[in-house]
């Protein structure tokens, strides 16, 4: 038999075992009629990054369930991929050519684009191998990107779906726009944070001569872009003035005052500024009343206010200039402080500005409503289920979803514009005629769709929709996703309605939520912070297996979790301790012939353990069923640490010593079997030590990660065996207790008397003598019915059913401990003495510190408590 090296190292086993699984295609998972399927799409990575240990547990927690399915004999396809990542790329790529000195603008649409596949090339194999680092048995073969060929007929074909049934229209609409990137975002995707600003008062002066009608603004630099001033029509105050106009200052326009239930009678003054162009709330009223729509900003949020001395201003500096020239003109009443809410960009941090911009949207209301139905009806699950109703929230709120990005790495839209009249045309390709006017000559929209519409497609477009492959008709609908809660929203609820709308199917039935991982102070990991901890380092150091398994046993469904190191270190001499059982027995396998089936003559100890592990095979399954990941693992740990490690092989080990023990093949064949057993049920959490092991000690034909789920047998199940061991278990527990109370160490034996009436419990007592005289250091065990011939002064252990006696002078030398009892008494009575002087000493109470004092009087108490324990054990001895 080959053998175990002296110590585990993962560096070394980790990249061999990887290497022979990619070899021997262990991952990939075929159409196959005779399997059922089980499916998980991976959620694809973004290609601007590396690994983090949100990555990390993400993966883990899918890898663990692909695992234990495959080896349950389900087909297990985990479908691997990476995402574009639209705006975060052209982000990052922008930058990158920026520190080259390179402006993107300069280099054009195609040499920009070239620029970021070759970033995806680099970053795409740079996160592959770190998803090979913890392990992820993903099926390599099918790696997809979501711009990939394929993923981009997906992406056309649904956009043709969807504007063909009306469900996608271009309009102009008010959008967040970001001056710094130039797109439009998504309301998903700005930040809404508390800022200090202003109230600024300002006076509107009648046309008419008659007066001024005084209004409150955060934002006074949109006043370029008034159309009205809003009163509420129930206002006292100003019921009057609706009709009449206003000279708007700086300008030499004049708008009207409008009568709208928008301007709040209770708020500031009543009267409001509108400017549909820059608000969304004014956007509304201004459609209300037919006001125009004024930009005056240009993409870079400098004014655009052609003739005016703000013309090309920056935002902010206009602003000043202007409150400036209000002030001057008598026209500002004042300036209020005040906490205003202001939305955020939440990858560059810059504010964004509301616009009006022609862009693409999808008409939400109806695709929404089969994705709540889904819910509704069970179809499909969030664990915890509480996240469900994020998911409802969220869609019963739906708006119109913007989908065109003013970016150039990404699906561009397909959408196509005559350039003799105009006329669009939306097709897959350039048309070559205009059906209005005969023309040739076609633009393409300049626009590229939001990164969440192919990402929405993920479930369906890898497995080779559009068209009706076999993948899609066998693994589709795949079973579970795995996912973080921050993107329920971005992505979750988008792959619903889009499969739903697409499939006609609920793209997955059930979705594991997870929470995040915070350093160990419960902070966020950020790289602002510095607190980010690599998952590529712990593996380093420690494993990919034992980072695993921290991952896994921090983890209940929906929550964050906190790092630890000490928990990896635990979990690495866990490692530690199945490599050195598994040594232990393999060494003891290999001086003996082992009998090829169960054997009849098993021990009581044998049983016990064997069914121990039978019903840990159900246990283990129950959990996992209910995504309990966290709760198997820990199960099958303590299974082996205590169960298995501290007690069974401890109990077996006089008989594999023995050359005349008749059960020690009973023991080996039970060794094994309960070993194997383990590594398949920890396989899926830790896989690299289990493959490792396993593979050392069956030189098998088909590695771990392909053998059969162990699966429970009524053969192995015996109860009554369980509960006798339950009992011996008990009385060396009990025994353990009271010689560590009594400081007796192990290597004194002691005469054990077990005395018993009941049947049952001598025998097995019986049974397990060899074993339970070495587990509680007996020299000798006695088992009678009552309690002749035991001394009075024997310590007593309480059982169910028995009382364990043990003569005093075995577990004690009586002359030596009162000698050192007399020593500590000593000491005690010193230190008491001492304290009790400086207590008494007026000055020391009065002057030393509060918490010097109090100190003291806790010393004494306690110092009291210890000489009145060592005076009441050397009164027992002496008795
Ligand atoms: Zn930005
Ligand atoms: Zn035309």
């Amino acid at each position: 038999m080959k053998e175990l090296a002296k110590q585990y190292n993962p560096e070394e086993v980790e990249d061999r075992i990887y290497d022979m699984w990619l070899k021997g295609s262990c991952f990939h998972a075929e159409v196959n009629p005779n399997k059922k399927p089980f499916t998980i799409m991976m959620p694809p990575p973004n290609v601007t990054g590396q690994l983090h240990m949100g990555h990390a547990l993400d993966n883990t927690l899918q890898d663990s369930l692909i695992r234990w399915k495959r080896m349950q004999g389900y087909e297990a396809l985990w479908q691997p991929g990476c995402d574009h990542a639209a705006i975060a790329t052209e982000v990052k790529v922008t930058n990158k050519l920026k520190e080259q000195g390179i402006d993107k603008h300069a280099l054009g649409r195609e040499g920009f684009l070239k620029e970021a596949w070759k970033w995806k090339e680099e970053y795409e194999s740079r996160i592959v191998n770190q998803l090979h680092k913890i392990g992820s048995s993903a099926d390599w073969d099918r790696l997809r990107f979501t711009m990939d060929e394929g993923c981009t007929h997906a992406v056309q074909t649904t956009f043709l779906n969807l504007y063909k049934k009306g469900y996608i229209y271009k309009g102009s609409r008010i959008i967040n726009w970001c001056p710094v990137c130039h797109t439009s975002l998504s309301d998903a995707e700005v930040v809404h944070e508390e800022q200090d600003g202003n109230f600024w008062h300002i006076l509107y002066p009648l046309a008419d001569g008659s007066g001024t009608i005084e209004i409150a603004t955060t934002r006074p630099e949109t006043l370029l872009g008034d159309t009205a001033v809003a009163v509420n029509p129930e206002d006292p105050r100003y019921k009057d003035m609706i009709g009449k106009m206003v000279k708007l200052p700086l300008t030499d326009r004049e708008i009207p005052i409008v009568g709208d239930e928008h301007a709040d009678m209770t708020f500031g003054t009543g009267a409001v500024k509108i400017t549909p162009a820059h608000d969304p709330n004014d956007f509304e009223v201004g459609k209300r009343h037919n006001l125009p729509e004024i930009n005056i900003l240009n993409d870079d949020a400098t004014i655009h206010c052609p003739g005016s001395k703000y013309d090309g201003m920056d935002r902010y500096v206009a602003r000043k200039a202007m409150v400036q020239d209000l002030k001057e003109l008598g026209l500002l009443v004042k300036i209020v402080p005040t906490k205003h809410n202001v939305g955020t960009h939440d990858r560059c941090g810059t504010t964004v500005e509301p616009m009006i911009k022609p862009q693409w949207f999808v008409r939400m209301e109806e695709m929404a409503k089969p994705a709540i139905k889904a819910i509704e009806t069970g179809e499909l699950q969030f664990v915890p289920e509480n996240y469900g109703k994020t998911y409802l929230h969220w869609l019963e709120n739906i708006k119109d979803w913007c989908i065109s990005r003013q970016l150039w790495w990404g699906h561009r839209i397909p959408a196509y514009y005559c350039q003799d009249c105009g006329e669009m045309v939306v097709a897959a390709e350039m048309p070559k005629v205009c059906p209005k006017c005969g023309g040739t000559h076609f633009k393409q929209d300049e626009d590229t769709l939001d990164t969440w519409f192919s990402s929405a497609l993920w479930p369906f477009e890898t497995l080779g929709w559009p068209e009706e492959t076999p993948e899609y008709k066998y693994f589709y609908p795949t079973d579970v996703l795995v996912t973080g809660y921050d993107i329920i929203f971005f992505w979750v609820v988008r792959m619903v309605f889009s499969g739903i709308e697409q499939t006609g199917k609920v793209p997955f039935h059930k979705v594991l939520i997870h929470g995040l991982v915070r350093d160990d102070q419960g902070r966020k990991m950020s790289k602002s912070l510095g607190n980010g901890i690599d998952p590529l380092e712990v593996i380093k150091k420690y494993g990919a297996d034992a980072l695993r398994m921290t991952l896994l046993t921090g983890n209940a469904p929906g929550n964050d979790m906190r790092f630890y190191w000490s928990r990896v270190e635990a979990s690495r001499n866990f490692m530690n301790k199945v490599w050195n059982a598994s040594r232990f027995i393999m060494m003891n396998l290999d001086k003996a012939a082992l009998p090829e089936t169960m054997p009849s003559n098993l021990t009581m100890a044998d049983k016990w353990i064997l069914s121990k592990v039978n019903s840990l095979i159900v246990e283990v399954n129950r959990n996992m069923e209910a995504f309990d990941l966290g709760i198997a693992l820990d199960k099958v740990q303590s299974f082996i640490w205590e169960e298995f490690c501290d007690w069974y092989i401890e109990m077996v080990k006089p008989r594999l010593w023995s050359e005349e023990d008749e059960t020690k093949s009973a023991a080996l064949w039970t060794l094994k079997h309960v070993l194997i057993t383990s590594l398949k049920l920890l396989h899926p959490f830790c896989p690299f030590i289990t493959e490792e092991i396993f593979d050392t000690l069956e030189n098998p034909e088909t590695p771990l990660m392909r053998q059969a789920w162990p699966e429970f047998s009524t053969a192995l199940d015996f109860k009554e065996d369980e509960a006798e061991i339950e009992t011996i278990k008990e009385a060396v527990r009990s025994i353990r207790n009271v010689r560590t109370n009594m400081n007796v160490a192990p290597s004194r034996k002691a005469t054990t008397y077990v005395v018993t009436e009941n049947e049952r419990v001598r025998k097995t007592f019986e049974h397990s003598k060899v074993f339970f005289a070495t587990l509680a250091y007996a020299s000798d065990v006695i088992i009678q019915n009552d309690k002749t011939g035991i001394a009075d002064d024997a310590v007593t252990v309480a059982i169910p059913d028995a009382v364990i006696y043990i003569p005093f002078a075995d577990l004690v030398d009586i002359a030596k401990e009162k000698e050192r009892l007399e020593k500590e008494k000593q000491k005690w009575e010193a230190e008491i003495k001492r304290s009790t002087g400086m207590l008494n000493n007026e000055r020391f109470t009065s002057k030393a510190p509060a918490e010097k004092v109090q100190e003291e009087r806790d010393k004494l108490q306690r110092n009291t408590q210890l000489l009145q324990q060592v005076t009441e054990r050397l009164a027992a001895l002496s008795k």
